[in-house]
């Protein structure tokens, strides 16, 4: 492809991602092919010789569309929202034309440094406590793939921490702490590490967040039988039901147990912090009083695409003094004087995408109110639709409504005498339901035992009305299901 070719395929594609949003609203929220589908469309082995690119644009639109859920339609509801915005596409355009692995300073000076910069910005935005800005030299932020790397590289750096102050220690005694409702990234980074996990239990009672109390407990259970405790990582936002572990309760907690690092996974709800008004509520008094390290997801919430997951830690050394291996290769001038930051020792792969130019224009071009209209607005709704669900006598709460995520189930007063194994089953049908409709997406969940369907708002495009469809739809599908029930 020359330049001219490029010109022209590059304006027909901004020509047809504008009709695709346009157009995103009148399309199927799911697809509906078959697993399978696109090897029976697609030939066996790559061409020998290069095809015209304009029949491999058209074969996207032919064949690759119609096989994409739009995570982007009114009506998705599923999962995380997966933020996207045009400020933060022509970011990666931008930044995917220059292909800059910027793993050291050196390598792409630019590539660093605005990392640094944006990474301080959004922790002004967010709220953070200034030790977790790169401008302090001692903490910093980087910005990682996803939550799960986060996570992962926080727990290698605790570890590199406790070992260090504890050299006497075999790593089989060593053991990191989730909760029952942690995202799978705890269990799966005890399984990368070779580590033993431990879920500690969190109750209905308490709207599913883990108490100081059930930590201290398990610490001194723990330790009585010679394991060493070196991590907690606590969850700001479940993904099962939006719940916010104690915080404050958790702090008080690991202050006496100072090798105990404390990582706080707010993959989803961490960029309402951008709100005042719920800094309260998603305990960022705690968060800068007592985290370690901090992640959230700009690319589900924060109208930045993947891949956009922060983590800020107070002590940017205990991750350079785990994840530092410099071979003569990779040695530079700057990087031998410590006087820039080389990001790969901050990561656990080498080469890093240049994903800072997304968030510099996301965040030049909306500004905090940007940020903060799209929160509330979500929010909003989200009211909107647990007013629905109150208002119903079909349907019931199995946790608190927060922020912009509802977890509801069908429970009608008349069947108040079902079993939980029962209303499971109900539910179960109910939401099978749900899942085989196109037009909308939500996710299923089950919270201590309980099957129920959680609505989670954050598509941009979505207004008050997509709300009232979704509530009819589910009222309908209610209705169906119970009618199947009782025949
Ligand atoms: N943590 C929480 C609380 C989540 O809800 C999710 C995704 O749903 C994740 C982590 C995983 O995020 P990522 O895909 O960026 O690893």
């Amino acid at each position: 492809m020359d330049i001219g070719q490029f010109r022209r395929a590059g304006y027909q594609a901004i020509d047809r991602i504008c009709d695709y949003y346009i157009s995103l609203r009148d399309m199927s929220v799911t697809s509906q092919v078959e697993p399978g589908y696109l090897r029976k469309l697609l030939p066996a082995s790559a061409p020998t010789v290069g095809e015209d690119f304009q029949l491999i644009a058209d074969d996207y639109l032919k064949y690759i569309l119609p096989g994409l859920t739009h995570w982007q339609h009114p009506s998705f509801f599923a999962y995380c929202p997966a933020s996207c915005s045009f400020e933060s596409i022509l970011g990666e355009i931008y930044a995917s034309s220059m292909s800059n692995p910027g793993f050291s300073w050196s390598v792409g000076p630019a590539c660093t440094e605005l990392e640094a910069v944006v990474m301080d910005w959004s922790a002004q935005i967010l709220g953070l406590d200034k030790s977790f800005c790169n401008t302090t030299e001692v903490g910093g932020g980087v910005i990682q793939a996803t939550a799960c790397d986060a996570a992962l590289v926080a727990t290698v750096a605790a570890r590199s921490r406790y070992i260090h102050e504890h050299p006497q220690v075999p790593l089989e005694k060593l053991i990191l702490y989730t909760t029952t409702q942690t995202h799978s990234l705890g269990e799966k980074t005890g399984l990368i590490l070779g580590l033993k996990v431990r879920a500690l239990q969190v109750t209905e009672e308490d709207e599913f967040a883990l108490r100081g109390e059930t930590l201290e407990m398990a610490l001194k259970e723990d330790v009585h039988v010679g394991l060493h405790p070196f991590i907690l990582i606590a969850t700001l936002g479940t993904t099962s039901s939006g719940a916010v572990d104690r915080l404050d309760e958790i702090g008080d907690v690991v202050k006496s147990h100072p090798f105990l690092w404390l990582h706080v996974d707010a993959a989803w709800a961490g960029v309402a912090l951008v709100c005042p008004e719920y800094r309260e509520v998603c305990q960022l008094p705690a968060i800068n009083s007592y985290a370690d390290s901090f992640c959230t997801n700009f690319h589900k919430w924060g109208l930045i695409q993947l891949d956009a997951s922060c983590l800020w830690v107070r002590q940017r050394k205990h991750l350079t003094d785990a994840l530092d291996v410099t071979p003569e290769f990779l040695r530079s001038k700057c990087g031998d004087a410590g006087t820039a930051i080389d990001y790969r020792n901050w990561n656990i792969g080498l080469s890093r995408r240049f994903r800072s130019l997304k968030f510099w224009f996301v965040l030049r071009a909306r500004g905090i109110e940007g940020f903060q209209k799209h929160i509330t607005n979500c929010i909003k709704l989200n009211t909107q639709f647990a007013q629905g669900i109150r208002e119903s006598d079909q349907f019931s709460f199995v946790a608190k409504p927060f922020l912009a995520l509802t977890v509801f189930r069908l429970a009608p007063q008349s069947l108040s005498h079902l079993t939980t194994s029962e209303l499971n089953g109900l539910n179960r049908a109910f939401y099978a339901r749900l899942a085989a409709r196109d037009d909308i997406a939500m996710t299923q969940t089950e919270l201590n035992g309980v099957f129920c369907v959680r609505m989670s708002i954050g598509a941009e495009r979505t207004v008050e009305g997509d709300i009232d469809r979704a509530l009819a739809v589910i009222a309908e599908e209610g209705r169906i299901a119970l009618q199947e029930w009782e025949n």
